[in-house]
């Protein structure tokens, strides 16, 4: 192996010291940042991130406010549920943890929020920001992922990258990031052709795609930077035992070529909710008039 690891749960552990410093002088004006965070349905994955965001918002000195619904919760409920929270001035973040139940409709219940509330970043109008280049409320991994980056090459300009998924909330707003921050940037998707010749070209690497260790060291080039988004549990090896977690790249390959390059987990996993204390953090200084933190 010859790639640097980006330690993203070290840094991680920094942005959140740095949202809860400044938290604390919000506290001196006797203001408390507040995160709602909406959980519909039993989803297990959901009910151990929506824990861990729980428990990270009040170690930073911030309100956090849980609402778990019934999975049989109507779109009304939830809608009248987003409603409440838009005007609850104790909130200034609120996050709807995705997937929603199927006779939800998430766009809707995602438009539903308050944009300046809107932490996830996913509201049409953030979106629209972000597209052209105004002040938005910036999704949370894409935001991590760029915080890595930019910490380990300073200035992105004239990299080229390759951006592989091409989703509403990872890979397409990381493509409008880079594109932001000078990057010649490529998206690849399932129809992209010669897809590992594609992948060479670039000197950034961002795997969102959900396929597990599917970015092997062949498709990258030499010294690339190598970002992996994704999450994968392994099949376990025997029975009730719990399976390894992977990213979309295979570690073991692609560490022997990439110059520098995130682990699963302990890389891009910590920055999300990281950002998310960050995101939240922002939307109560602009609520209240006050500078935002950088
Ligand atoms: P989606 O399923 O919404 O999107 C996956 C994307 O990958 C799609 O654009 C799809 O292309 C593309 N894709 C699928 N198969 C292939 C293939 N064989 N070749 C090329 N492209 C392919 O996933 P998300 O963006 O929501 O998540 C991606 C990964 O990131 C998952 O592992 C998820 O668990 C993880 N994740 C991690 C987070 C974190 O905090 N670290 C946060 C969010 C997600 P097409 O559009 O053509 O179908």
């Amino acid at each position: 192996m010859s790639a640097e690891i980006i330690d993203g749960k070290a840094f991680a552990a920094e942005v959140r010291a740095k949202v809860a410093e400044h938290v604390a002088k919000l506290a001196e004006r006797g203001i408390k940042p507040g995160l709602a965070v909406v959980l519909v349905g039993e989803d297990p994955a959901s009910q151990v991130y929506v824990r861990s965001k729980g428990k990270q918002t009040v170690e930073a000195g911030m309100e956090s406010f849980e609402h778990k619904l019934d999975a049989s919760t109507s779109e009304a409920d939830l809608l009248a549920l987003v409603d409440k929270l838009n005007n609850d001035p104790a909130v200034n973040g609120i996050l709807v943890q995705l997937p929603l139940p199927d006779h939800i409709d998430e766009d809707k219940v995602i438009n539903a929020i308050d944009p300046a509330k809107d932490v996830d970043g996913f509201h049409i109008s953030n979106v629209g920001l972000l597209a052209t280049g105004q002040k938005a409320m910036v999704p949370c991994t894409p935001l991590g992922c760029l915080m890595l980056l930019r910490d380990y090459f300073g200035s992105l300009s004239g990299k080229s990258a390759v951006v592989v998924g091409r989703s509403n909330i990872v890979g397409k707003p990381m493509a409008q990031l880079l594109l932001r921050d000078s990057c010649t940037v490529t998206i690849a998707h399932s129809r992209t052709k010669d897809i590992e010749d594609v992948v060479r070209q670039a000197d950034i690497v961002v795997a969102a795609v959900g396929r597990p260790e599917m970015v092997t060291g062949d498709w990258l080039k030499k010294g690339a930077v190598v970002i992996d988004v994704g999450i994968n549990r392994l099949p376990p090896a025997e029975e009730g035992a719990k399976g390894k977690l992977v990213g979309d790249v295979d570690f073991a390959s692609a560490s022997d070529v990439a110059g520098a390059i995130t682990p699963v987990p302990g890389g891009v996993g910590p920055m999300t909710i990281a950002c998310l204390l960050a995101n939240t953090l922002t939307a109560t200084c602009r609520a209240n008039g006050l500078e935002e933190p950088e």
